[in-house]
């Protein structure tokens, strides 16, 4: 069955979609403060997307990632409304020329839809005259760009957030990069993670510095099973159990390996 549910928060909307309703990883939130859009669902989702968009016309949109479940509706929405939309400089030649993506995600998410987007512009608001800065957080992927409104409180989270603990990675991900951008975030002052597989998440600073704590008592973790000899099989089997279903269907494109391998080569564990 599809997923669907509205978010209130504050002055932010949201709207939950996906085609299975299989929990976070397979549903994706659409957030929208007056008419200014952050991300856009995945192309699988457009029509549901759609209608909740045309509820109040956009001026803007801001993607934090070319991911296909934050991007993919983009070129549709830029038809419809007649704008460029917004994306991270190292976005816009990937989400410009398409790219492939795995069986397992075009099955969870349709496919990504080429769009021509512009670089953020040195001045972002919302219609009230609020500032939107982009925060680059890379990690997650080389372009995740977090969305920081100061008088609101809210930081637009993309990926970087998804749980306090996490089990696996894709195999593009980089920890070392992740953890440096959640002490980035960190410096920032706000209360709210708006995070578009989780939620709404209050007290969003505890929530982030939970995050770094966990990554970086699992780093340590590995390290020292590494330094008594141990091989990564035998580290990911002792630290997150033996791999599953997601490693498989997923060609392991997203398993724990990945996440055991790349905290193997955190150095800065502050
Ligand atoms: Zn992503």
């Amino acid at each position: 069955m599809p997923a669907r549910k509205r978010y209130q928060h504050g002055c932010a909307e949201g709207m939950r979609v996906g085609r299975f309703n299989l929990g976070i990883n397979t549903t994706f939130i659409v957030y929208r403060i007056g008419d200014t859009l952050f991300d856009t669902g995945p192309s699988n989702q457009w029509p549901e997307v759609a209608r909740f968009i045309a509820e109040q016309p956009i001026r803007q949109l801001l993607i934090t990632h070319h991911h296909e479940d934050h991007s993919a509706n983009a070129a549709a929405i830029a038809a419809q409304y007649g704008l460029t939309p917004y994306a991270p400089t190292q976005a816009l030649n990937k989400l410009r020329d398409g790219y492939p993506t795995p069986w397992i995600q075009q099955l969870l998410w349709g496919k990504p839809k080429p769009v021509v987007t512009q670089a953020f512009p040195a001045h972002l608001q919302l219609a009230d005259g609020s500032p939107i800065i982009p925060v680059h957080t890379p990690g997650h992927a080389r372009d995740l760009t977090c969305f920081h409104l100061p008088q609101q409180g809210y930081l637009f989270s993309g990926d970087l957030y998804l749980s306090k603990s996490i089990r696996y990675f894709r195999i593009d991900e980089d920890l070392s990069q992740l953890m440096a951008s959640l002490r980035t975030v960190l410096r920032l002052d706000f209360d709210t993670l708006l995070c578009p597989h989780r939620g709404p998440v209050e007290q969003g600073h505890r929530a982030l510095q939970t995050k770094l704590d966990n990554m970086r008592q699992l780093c340590s973790h590995a390290q020292s099973l590494q330094q008594q000899g141990l091989p990564l099989a035998q580290i990911v089997k002792r630290l997150l159990g033996k791999e599953d279903m997601m490693a498989y269907l997923s060609g392991h494109n997203f398993c724990k390996t990945n996440l055991v391998r790349s905290a193997l080569q955190v150095t800065d564990l502050s």
